[in-house]
């Protein structure tokens, strides 16, 4: 007989952490529903091309995605991220704008697995397509600033820069270019690299050699057209109104080609491993463009579940949530009672559970205490007779005979005084 275990890079999500997952995504539905934005629930795996426009610079669409050709013979990938989707999905469907969406569901990127970075990841993201309004910039970053204080994070920081528009990222991306090429010998091999391929990244790079030559690289901030400097200017004075704490930081450049004027990150400090940014996203043109659809602004970001978690881990914040039921129904006359008692409590919007296989009391009341419920009823031969249940508060070492027909008004009372 084989055995099998998860793939690397995925594992299961089990109680009580199942849970957590789910209240994670409750709560950023209600801020970013609260705002105007509409659920949307795109494929996991679409057409390969959808994901190459993403660029051909970045690892995720050049040495991590996980594409295929399925039985019909064609090119398919899994979603790395849902972006490009939602692009596609805007080209395809062209909705009135602005076009205010939100998302939640798993990524996949070929990644070396480890505490943090996973083959399987989830995200929760917001779009926002057909709006140049430097406003909704804020909105969208203050939603983000908004969502991790309601998880209860606080050692969240927010960095923020800007890309400029078209022409600026292209004068700034030669520069850059020139800049390094001049430094060559103090660059590593991976960002010679990079800097072929998009000098921008090169800022991106963590190695400890590149450091003190991105340090003293020319800022993109002082390159900016009128415009742009003019717009990040009105989402930095939004920020401050709107009491999102943020730094400037001019080395913060999002690999993506279409990526362009105002662009952000999430970092925890509570987490110490290497991976500490927990979210991130920016301004970008072009892509619906690209994916067939009319020429549209758009703005997002994606908040990676589960890293995200890991910081709420570090602040001791954001527990898994009490998903125990309220009753355990201990039934020792052969179990159709437990049925009827338990089916009448559930459709009275009281949650119960009980035992089955006919088990002894005793290991009735074991599970009873194992299950968390607050409250046991116990039904035997003589309580059916008088037409009673046993009402016992868990832990309180009373109990009290209730006539049946009353029962699920007991219950809601003794609910009531735990609350
Ligand atoms: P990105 O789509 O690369 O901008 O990532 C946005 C966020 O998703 C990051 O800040 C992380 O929190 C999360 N993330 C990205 N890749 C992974 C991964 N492989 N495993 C876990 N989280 C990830």
């Amino acid at each position: 007989m084989s055995s099998f275990s998860t793939s690397p890079g995925t594992r299961d999500i089990l109680a009580p952490d199942a849970a957590r997952w789910r209240q994670f995504q409750e709560v950023f539905a209600s801020v970013v529903q609260d705002a105007g934005y509409q659920l949307i629930i795109p494929p996991m795996f679409e057409d390969l091309g959808v994901f190459l426009r993403l660029g051909e610079a970045t690892d995720v669409v050049t040495k991590e995605m996980y594409d295929f050709e399925d039985k019909g013979g064609r090119r398919i990938a899994l979603r790395p991220e849902q972006t490009a989707s939602v692009c596609r999905a805007f080209a395809e469907h062209r909705p009135t704008t602005p076009w205010k969406v939100w998302y939640s569901g798993p990524n996949f990127r070929y990644e070396k697995p480890q505490q943090g970075r996973y083959r399987q990841f989830d995200q929760v993201g917001i779009e926002v397509l057909g709006v140049d309004d430097p406003m909704l910039d804020a909105e969208v970053i203050a939603l983000a600033d908004t969502f991790y204080r309601r998880l209860g994070l606080k050692d969240v920081h927010l960095a923020v820069n800007s890309l400029g528009d078209d022409g600026d990222r292209e004068r700034y991306s030669t520069l850059l270019f020139e800049y390094f090429s001049a430094n060559l010998a103090q660059l590593s091999e991976e960002s010679k690299i990079t800097l072929t391929k998009n000098p921008l990244r090169v800022l991106d790079s963590k190695r400890r050699e590149d450091q003190a030559l991105i340090a003293g690289a020319p800022k993109i901030r002082d390159y900016l057209s009128p415009d742009a400097a003019q717009h990040f200017d009105s989402v930095l004075r939004a920020l401050d109104a709107l009491d999102v704490k943020y730094a400037i930081d001019d080395r913060l450049v999002r690999g993506l080609d279409y990526y362009r004027r105002t662009t952000f990150e999430f970092v925890s400090t509570a987490l110490t491993a290497a991976h500490t940014a927990i979210g991130g996203g920016g301004r970008y043109d072009g892509l619906v463009e690209q994916l067939g659809g009319p020429s549209t602004p758009g703005i997002g970001f994606a908040l990676g579940l589960d890293r995200t978690l890991l910081a709420c881990d570090a602040e001791g914040v954001f527990g898994a949530p009490n998903t125990n039921v309220s009753v355990f129904v201990v039934d020792t006359t052969g179990g159709l009672q437990a049925a009827e008692v338990c089916n009448l409590l559930r459709n009275n919007s009281i949650s119960a559970d009980r035992a089955f296989d006919n088990r002894s009391m005793k290991a009735q009341m074991k599970a009873a205490d194992r299950s968390g419920a607050s409250i046991a009823l116990i039904i035997g031969t003589d309580e059916v007779a008088a037409g009673h249940i046993i009402l016992r508060p868990m832990n309180s070492g009373e109990q009290y005979a209730v006539a049946r027909d009353q029962i699920v008004g007991a219950v809601q009372n003794e609910i009531t005084k735990r609350k």
